[in-house]
Formats: structure tokens, sequence, C-alpha cells
């Protein structure tokens, strides 16, 4: 079978390697890998910024937006052979530590956690991969042509369950979320945003083109303005931020309603400073009472929510996010996005 490898730590080392097919076995589903999503994670592991080959090993299996069908499952496993499967993306740390142990490995306390794809373990970039059963979640046959979007939408799953958790401190009745950024996970927030009944705004640079169509499709409200004025009109009680650009970060934090909770997704470039009025920050913060939370990553209890979530979806919403499918052979093609770009997928087979 063909896989995407690279040599993690290394730029220009991406490339389609044979390797030899797995065999079935009695502990693992047996999968045929349909697709997986490619994203900035992808692309900054073939830039050769991070990633971890597998211990005694130089190269990496990509691929974390899994998408595939079962082969074969093993007896006794929920599975069944043809049943349309994602797997999941990070394994809790060998330790454990007390979050890993019980079963929150997205919020692992010692950073040993592995992850496939990224970190000590070979990613979903494969024809074949084989995967454990607790680590495999089944999708609904409708999504054959969109499963990979489930891991970024896993992602937004966890974030929104950060908001309902700090909004329950108290009384909560949330009417108004603002979505910074229109990419995959700015739009598949706005999803879950519509799908809990919210007045759903997203807000992105761009005056043309796929997003923007996205949004209104979803019976969401698109601006361009700047954050401050947006917000500011808004007074959002909600806010997911997904672009990590301090200055959105920042406005949007200041502009929020009064019991605001701003939920941070974007992971930004350390290095750039901008000047803040950090005492109006303050302020704002603490006399309405709000809530700034950092969110990453996702654990079953999130791909669970997430399928059900695009279980529900319409499928040809759910197709407009993806923007080219581009077949394995052609990988490269994959690695330079394009202004109007949501989600690039790879074709595996
Ligand atoms: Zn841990």
């Amino acid at each position: 079978m063909r896989a995407l490898t690279v040599q993690p730590g290394t730029a220009g080392t991406a490339e389609l390697t044979d390797l030899p097919d797995p065999t079935p076995s009695d502990q693992r589903l047996l999968v045929e890998g349909l697709a997986v999503g490619v994203c900035g994670t992808d692309r900054e592991i073939i830039a050769g910024d991070y990633g971890w080959a597998p211990p005694g090993r130089d190269r990496l299996v990509l691929g974390h937006e899994s998408l595939g069908r079962v082969q074969h499952a093993p007896p006794g496993s929920d599975f069944h052979d043809g049943d349309l499967v994602v797997g999941v993306v990070r394994r809790p740390d060998p330790v454990p530590c007390g979050a890993c142990a019980h079963g929150e490995f997205d919020m692992c306390r010692n950073g040993r956690y592995t992850e496939r794809g990224i970190k000590e373990l070979d990613g979903y970039a494969a024809q074949l991969w084989t995967v454990e059963p607790d680590y495999a979640v089944r999708l609904d046959p409708r999504l054959t042509e969109v499963g990979m979007l489930m891991e970024p939408t896993t992602v937004v799953a966890k974030a929104w369950e950060q908001v309902d958790t700090i909004g329950a401190r108290s009384f909560y009745d949330p009417r108004r979320v603002l979505i910074t950024g229109a990419g995959p996970i700015g739009l598949l927030a706005a999803l879950l945003g519509i799908q809990r009944g919210l007045d759903v705004h997203v807000l992105d640079r761009i005056t043309a083109g796929p997003k923007i169509d996205a949004v209104t499709a979803l019976g969401a409200t698109y601006h361009h303005d700047p954050v401050d004025e947006v917000a500011g009109k808004l007074q959002p009680d909600v806010v997911i931020e997904a672009t990590g650009a301090g200055s959105v970060v920042f406005d949007a934090i200041a502009n929020t309603a009064a019991y605001g909770i701003t939920c941070l997704t974007g992971v930004s470039t350390p290095g750039r400073r901008l000047s803040i009025d950090a005492g109006a920050q303050n302020r704002e913060i603490v006399l309405d009472n709000d809530v700034v939370v950092g969110s990453v990553n996702a654990n079953l209890r999130h791909y669970h929510t997430a399928a059900d979530a695009l279980g529900k979806a319409d499928v040809d919403w759910l197709r407009r996010l993806i923007t080219r499918r581009v077949p394995l052979e052609k990988f490269t093609d994959a690695l330079t996005a394009h202004p109007d770009d949501i989600k690039v997928v790879l074709t595996l087979s």
C-alpha cells in the first residue's frame, strides 16, 4: 500500500512511500483509507517545523483528519465490515496523568500524549490503516464524501462544551454568537451554533468567495468590518475565536456582552507584539464577569458529539466546505493553500 510519509523536522522530505499492508488482527480494526483532510498542522509538519516519528524510525505517516471504511472488524467489537469510520487522533500518555487516566486526554497535563500523524504514531494518510476499536468512531453512511470533516468538528464540539460548562456556573441564556475566522473551524463552529438555535455571526476579512457563501447558506450573517466595530454593535454572549490573530482576540474580548464567554481556538505564532489597554481589558472582564478560555484537541466524548452534529447536518452544505479533492499521487498540489480554499482533501483509493 502507499502512504504519505515525512521525515519530521526536515523540510522537503514528504513523499509517497510503499509500505507493507497491515495484517488483520483480533485487536484492531483494519480500515481502507478513503481520504484525509489537510490542515495547517500537516503543512507545518511537511515544512519541518515539528512532528515526531515513531520511536526507532525516521519517517512518520502523515494524516490526522481521517475517513475510512472497515475491511475487517474484530469479533466482539461494535463494528462491522463496511462501516464508515474515523480514527481518534490522540492517545493518553503512558504515565498516565490524572486527566488521561480519566479519559480526558485532550486535557493532558504532562505533554507525553501521542498523536496519529503528528507525534510518535503513524497517521491515517495511507491506503490501509488499523485502529483500536476503542479509538474508532462510526459515522452516518450519508457522510461518505464529507466525513473527513470529523476531526475539525471534534475541535469545535469541545470548544462549545467548554462554553456550556463555563456558562453553567450561573444563570445562562445565550442568544448571539460571534465567530471570528471563516476557515473550517469557524464554519463548523457556526454550524453547531445554528444547530443550537443561536443567532450566529461570522467575521473574516474576505469580501467574496465560497467561505461567505457557506456562511449565508447556513443561515448565519457574514461580516468583514473591523472586529471592534462588529462586536461592539452585536455585543455577543459568546465569541469563538478561530483566527489566532492577536488584535482580533483582544478586540473580541473587549466587546462581549455582560457574562460574555470567549473561547480561543486559534494557535498563533509568538513574537508578534501589539499595544493594548491592559487596564481597560481587565476592567471589562472583571465588571462583566467575562471568561476567556483556550481550547484544543478533543476526547472521545467530543468525537461522539461531533458525529451526532455531522449526522444531522445538511450534506450538501458540508460538501461546500471541501473546495478541492486531490488524489494521493498529486499530494504536492494539496500543500499550497489557495486563498479560496476552505478544506483541501487527499483522496486515498
Ligand atoms: Zn496525560
